[in-house]
């Protein structure tokens, strides 16, 4: 047994899996969490009334590249394949995004070829923007104002709160336009769901000898004295008693419905109107096509500015919102012995696989320097 005392905070996938890594190297760990439940964000859950898996803190969908990762999940719980087909309602007609060739040519009442289809979106597309800058500018370049207008604009700024104008291009990059009838969200390679949700996972890397598990345990800065390093997966600003004042992030509500049948056909139905409050309705119930309910739980999901009190999602980076967090980063480099990690502790949005990669890259960082005596960064690369 190694005596090295260390403390991991949230019991997430960022944790869940440096503690483990951890634990089966001698050393002896303590996961404080908050909340009464393990497995943060991706927490799964029956619902009492239906028996529907529920997402809590809305959809997560597993999907990655890295094939390590995804064997990684799946020695962890049995995945089932499941693929991301998302449609989305604008002005009163049903279209499927990603936006596709059924998309494009439903949109225009056409029948394109795929050659067809990409001629006459060039000839939509504003060509004169050279080097998009902003979101809007990318949708001008690559989709065209009607596009843009009937699927993102009004989504966007439900989304954010700001202007597409004034949002960077990267955001939307994260989608593809396809000139083709795939209609699969994601375009990589390993795609799936686990058959009875996330928190095995997060059980199953948490369940060691050398792992004790503290819920409803709110970590306060001064804890850190009695050990000698902390992993931290809270807000990072948080940990600094918000003494710079607060990261800016988006929050959600979900506004829960029960009812009979199948509600909408489909997981995941986006709004693109500006005039709908809410940005989608996500139907639990088909993110497990195998099960059969009679009832059905849906999420009306609200974006809005995170107050205090409420669950930070995504981080709001551009504009201003970097350099707050360059602030935050000096402030945690001064520390000798806090390690931030996951979504929340290095403010990024990330997907599931990608906090996977980097809590795993992370635990090799760190046994290697704990076990050469040297100190862990407040960050990993
Ligand atoms: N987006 C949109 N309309 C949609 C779906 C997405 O305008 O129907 C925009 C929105 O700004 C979002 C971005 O595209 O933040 C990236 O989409 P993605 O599905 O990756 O959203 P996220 O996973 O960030 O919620």
């Amino acid at each position: 047994m190694n005596h090295t005392k260390i403390v991991l905070v949230g019991a997430g996938l960022s944790c869940a899996i440096i503690g483990n890594k951890l634990a089966q190297a001698g050393y002896k760990v303590t996961v404080f969490e908050s909340r009464n439940h393990i497995a943060g964000n991706c927490y799964t859950e029956r619902d009492s009334q239906t028996d529907v898996l529920v997402h809590t803190y809305g959809p997560h969908i597993f999907h990655t590249d890295d094939k390590e990762v995804w064997d990684f999940v799946n020695d962890l719980t049995e995945f089932k394949p499941y693929t991301n087909r998302v449609k989305t309602t604008s002005q009163g007609a049903v279209y499927s995004l990603p936006i596709n060739l059924h998309t494009i040519n439903q949109f225009f009442g056409k029948s394109f070829t795929p050659n067809e289809a990409q001629d006459f979106i060039e000839s939509v597309a504003d060509s004169s923007i050279k080097e998009p800058q902003t979101f809007e500018e990318q949708a001008m370049r690559f989709i065209g104002k009607d596009l843009y207008e009937a699927f993102f604009k009004g989504y966007t700024l439900k989304q954010w709160g700001i202007h597409p104008s004034n949002l960077p291009a990267s955001i939307l990059k994260r989608l593809p336009v396809r000139f083709n009838y795939d209609d699969n969200y994601f375009a990589h390679k390993y795609q799936g769901m686990p058959a009875n949700g996330y928190n095995e996972i997060v059980e199953k890397l948490l369940d060691h000898e050398n792992i004790e598990v503290i819920l409803n345990k709110e970590f306060k800065r001064d804890m850190a004295d009695n050990f000698d390093h902390v992993f931290f997966s809270g807000p990072l600003d948080s940990y600094f008693d918000y003494e710079l004042g607060r990261l800016r992030y988006r929050t959600l509500d979900f506004v829960k419905e029960i009812h009979q049948g199948d509600y909408q056909g489909t997981a995941v139905m986006n709004y693109g109107d500006e005039n709908v409050p809410y940005t989608r309705i996500t139907e639990h119930k088909h993110f497990s096509p195998w099960e059969e309910h009679d009832n059905s739980v849906v999420y009306k999901e609200y974006s809005r500015q995170c107050e205090d009190g409420d669950i930070p999602y995504y981080p709001v980076k551009f504009n201003s919102g970097n350099e707050l967090f360059e602030k935050y980063v000096q402030l945690a480099n001064a520390q000798n012995k806090v390690s931030f990690v996951g979504r929340l502790g290095t403010y990024q949005y990330l997907d599931m696989d990608v906090t996977i990669r980097k809590a795993l890259n992370a635990a090799e960082h760190a046994l290697k320097a704990l076990s050469a005596g040297l100190p862990l960064p407040a960050f990993f690369e």
